[in-house]
């Protein structure tokens, strides 16, 4: 199945017999568990159901995208599927029962009594109205009689009930109740191959599609992917349609699709002067149907958009060639667990490859473990982008792992800046980039002081590594003159100082003194401080690279609250308060 084993550090490493099969121990069950099921990982969890249950309660929300979690009773007497029954736990539990031999503890009412669920076909079939499942099983439970026409095995257990009676073959298999209502299953063994000309219309695309599966009366519920030339991974057209028909795609290199040319039913010189195959649409369809395959549709053409079908000789559970490449740009916050968002989680949990700073990618903690990691060293920036988007590029799904958010002083600009600047690979270029925002240091700063960023405010990075110092010193003068609440990043390292120095000076011009200033260090993390400061008071001796400092504004102000000192800037409620008292 494919499954890593966690144990919980001091209880399972080292007991007998248990070590060499732990893959990954942790300190936290609960904290564990919240991120595991955030990040949509499947859980079975050997322990009481109610560890589970009490960890992720507050994470539940939506039963359509949640990940399955099933408990088993440390003795192996019950497997429980707790959650996302339809969504494989119950299919889970049953193997696991099996292996065990006891019965799963299967609660949702309809796989009980007609052991199957109908509405949760495997890979390789699709239930083409699952709206209409509630309904039949509900006729089915009430003791209707059915037919069922032409059952796969997977609906083998319907077979054997007493209400339903099996006929006859077909190409499709129909379940249906004595009241009239039916469900239709497909197995999902064809294949469209597409192919258009740069910047093709979507809507022709679909169009196409659409009427060439009309004309030759097949159902779109069939189809298991569509499939292209690596070129086209990037077109709108291609995507358009694989969003608009919740289908994955696949794409093959040139060279890939051409040796598919003994098996085209139009081969095209032309096309192959341009792309490098004798075609597009007709190749990637057979490429991914595999070797039995057969082209039931040969390339039909609009203006700008070819499309072509084969079908696969067995129903297509797994996809050959690859699907496009992405970079999903990670912002984790600061660095605490809880302040990372549950978007970032997922997509971490789904990458196939995490890059970036090696102590970033160790702050992700658990959800790291396991992954194939590429880490560089801080000031590798450039190296770091190119290399998750060539990754990419090969198909696979790569984080670019970055504290705070990905967009603010980090690898967001630069991979977008490499993607400008086009000197990356063909199929580099095609990826799609995805960005999940962080909550970044000035925001962690001010939420854990107050609310400091309460009315205007901007950011200045004071590293002159990138930036020429004198930009850097006419923003400093504006943000000082402005009277914006400023947080200064980057503020110093051992060998940049002075930038740090003058900035307070053009500040301590620009402010009375008593102007609060917050210095936070290591935010979300175990040497966290929090320092408020006069701005006249300030000494480049209490900033490093660690920290952020945020300069109020001359109306920003201390007050104490719960016996601490807190900081804020007033938006003008109190003047309009004034105003409006009687
Ligand atoms: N992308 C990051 C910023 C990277 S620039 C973000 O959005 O937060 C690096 C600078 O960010 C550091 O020099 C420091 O000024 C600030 N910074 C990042 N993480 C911090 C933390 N946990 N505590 C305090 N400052 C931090």
């Amino acid at each position: 199945m494919g499954a890593s084993v966690h144990g919980r550090a001091g209880r399972t490493d080292g007991a007998a017999g248990i070590d060499t099969a732990i893959d990954l121990s942790f300190e936290e069950t609960t904290a564990h568990l919240r991120d595991l099921f955030a990040a949509g990982v499947p859980v079975i969890g050997l322990c009481a159901a109610g560890i589970l249950i009490r960890a992720i309660a507050p994470l539940i929300t939506d039963k359509h995208r949640e990940p399955p979690v099933i408990a088993v009773a440390e003795d192996g007497s019950a497997v429980v599927p707790l959650l996302g029954g339809h969504r494989g736990a119950n299919r889970m539990a049953s193997h696991i029962a099996a292996a065990l031999g006891v019965a799963p503890a299967v609660t949702t009412a309809g796989d009980l009594s007609l052991g199957v669920a109908l509405d949760d076909p495997p890979p390789g079939w699709r239930l083409t109205n699952p709206q209409d499942a509630g309904t039949v099983s509900a006729a089915l439970l009430a003791g209707e009689s059915a037919t069922l026409q032409n059952p796969p095995d997977f609906l083998a257990p319907l077979s054997a009930h007493p209400n339903i009676t099996t006929t006859g073959t077909g190409d499709a298999v129909i379940l249906a109740v004595a009241s009239g209502e039916t469900l239709t299953y497909q197995p999902t063994d064809l294949v469209l191959g597409v192919g258009c000309a740069r910047h093709c219309p979507p809507g022709e695309l679909a169009e196409l599609v659409s009427n060439t599966l009309k004309k030759h009366e097949l159902s779109p519920a069939r189809v298991a992917a569509i499939a292209s030339l690596d070129l086209k991974a990037d077109e709108a057209a291609v995507q358009d349609l694989a969003t608009a028909l919740h289908l994955p795609a696949r794409f093959f290199s040139a060279a890939e699709l051409e040796a598919e040319a003994p098996r085209l039913a139009t081969p095209s010189e032309v096309v192959f002067a341009e792309v490098g195959c004798h075609g597009v649409a007709e190749g990637a369809a057979l490429a991914t149907a595999g070797t039995d395959a057969q082209l039931i549709v040969p390339k039909q053409k609009s203006t700008n958009a070819t499309v072509a079908v084969a079908r696969a000789e067995t129903p297509l559970s797994t996809l050959p060639g690859r699907p496009r490449g992405q970079v999903s740009l990670i912002g984790l916050g600061p660095g605490r667990g809880d302040w990372r968002t549950p978007e970032a989680s997922r997509l971490i949990a789904r990458a196939d490859e995490l890059v970036g700073y090696g102590f970033y990618i160790d702050l992700i903690g658990p959800l790291a473990r396991g992954k194939p990691r590429a880490d560089f060293p801080l000031g590798g920036e450039e190296d770091r982008c190119r290399y998750a988007l060539e990754q990419a590029g090969t198909g696979k799904h790569v984080a670019l792992i970055c504290s705070g958010d990905a967009g603010i002083y980090a690898m967001g600009a630069l991979v977008y800046e490499l993607l400008d600047r086009g000197d990356l690979s063909d199929t580099a270029r095609r990826v799609e980039v995805v960005t999940a925002p962080g909550i970044t240091a000035m925001q962690a700063a001010a939420a854990r002081i107050g609310a400091p960023l309460g009315h205007d405010f901007c950011a200045i990075s004071l590293s002159d590594l990138l930036t020429p110092r004198k930009d850097i010193e006419k923003r400093i003068l504006a943000a000082a003159q402005g009277d914006f609440v400023t947080a200064f990043y980057n503020p110093a390292s051992q060998r940049r100082r002075a930038l740090f120095v003058q900035a307070i000076d053009t500040f301590r011009q620009q402010r009375p003194d008593g102007t609060p200033v917050l210095i936070a260090r290591s935010l979300g993390r175990p040497d966290e401080t929090l320092t408020i400061r006069n701005i006249e008071e300030i000494s480049v001796d209490e900033v490093d690279m660690m920290t952020v400092v945020i300069i109020g504004s001359s109306q920003s102000r201390r007050v104490g609250v719960g016996g601490r000192d807190r900081l804020f800037t007033p938006r003008g409620y109190a003047a309009k308060h004034r105003e409006t008292a009687p």
